[in-house]
């Protein structure tokens, strides 16, 4: 039986009833969080923490038990039998119930805190040979730095990439290419490594803060730089990141083949080294 973390208890999935009234369901009032269990340890849980506080902060949504998501998250595990296998777990926090209205709940509603660990086999589509991705206007708001469950433009836009075969759907803003429906982009012009700066047009993923420690510790030089669409044709190699795919190297954009058309040399030393990394976290 799959056991769930619900507002403060743990109880099986199918028993966790969520409010009509609550306002992650009627206004899309809620962040949330995923974060990778690698057989025996969290990957970066404290990036995950600080980001979800953050998220928390900027949305105004106050969780005051917010420190405890670690602990959450490892009774998710234990409780769930998960601690040999790979999982990842979903947290999220709503502003709450309350009566429908635009204004704020007064007195503050108490969040709605529901979180579950499931249990999950790596996809290895594409990792060797390389992925096809889309590109479109990114249509989505302001604030994209905030981990909002309002996913609805990245939603959208993923099954309009999945119904015309590609993997993914990279998001153009005035003419740059931002990130992804749910990766963040990197591309690779003449050993330069460049990936959009962290800036309220993405949202600052996790796995791309650790690929640019990756990356610089194996003396490959990172530029935060931002890449317009039209520069494409300069690009030798593309690669995606997020935490569930980690990387996934990109060899089409729409029509357009990207360098030689195979996953590059750069992309392939960064797998090699975040592989290696994974390796000596579960042997520490
Ligand atoms: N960008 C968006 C819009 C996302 O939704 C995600 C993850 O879901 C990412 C980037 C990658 O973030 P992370 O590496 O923390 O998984």
């Amino acid at each position: 039986m799959e056991i769930a973390y619900f507002n403060g208890k743990y109880i099986p999935k199918d028993e966790v009833k969520i409010s009509p009234d609550d306002r992650g369901f009627l206004f899309a009032e809620g962040i949330y969080e995923v974060v990778r269990w690698y057989e025996g340890f969290f990957y970066d849980m404290n990036g995950h923490l600080a980001r979800m506080k953050r998220s928390l902060k900027e949305t105004l949504i106050a969780w005051p038990e917010e420190d405890s998501f670690p602990v959450i998250a490892r009774e998710l595990i234990r409780v769930n039998h998960l601690e040999s296998s790979q999982a990842l777990i979903y947290l999220e926090v709503t502003r709450g119930a309350a009566k429908r209205t635009h204004a704020f709940p007064s007195p503050p509603a108490s969040p709605t805190v529901y979180a579950y660990a499931r249990d999950f086999i790596p996809e290895n589509e594409g990792k060797e040979s390389g992925i096809g991705i889309m590109l479109k206007d990114d249509i989505r708001w302001g604030r994209c730095d905030i981990k909002s469950v309002a996913l609805l433009p990245n939603t959208l836009c993923f099954q309009e990439a999945t119904g015309k075969g590609f993997f993914e759907c990279a998001f153009v803003k005035n003419g740059i290419i931002t990130e992804c429906t749910h990766s963040n982009i990197f591309f690779v012009i003449r050993g330069v490594l460049f990936t959009h700066p962290e800036s309220s047009d993405i949202l600052s993923g996790i796995t791309r803060k650790n690929i640019i420690r990756v990356a610089r510790k194996a003396g490959i030089p990172v530029k935060e730089e931002a890449v317009a669409a039209k520069k494409l044709g300069r690009v030798q190699e593309i690669f995606i990141t997020n935490t569930s795919g980690e990387v996934t190297p990109v060899i089409k954009i729409d029509s357009q083949i990207i360098g030689e058309g195979i996953p590059g040399p750069v992309t392939r030393i960064i797998r090699e080294r975040f592989n290696d990394e994974i390796c000596s976290l579960k042997h520490s």
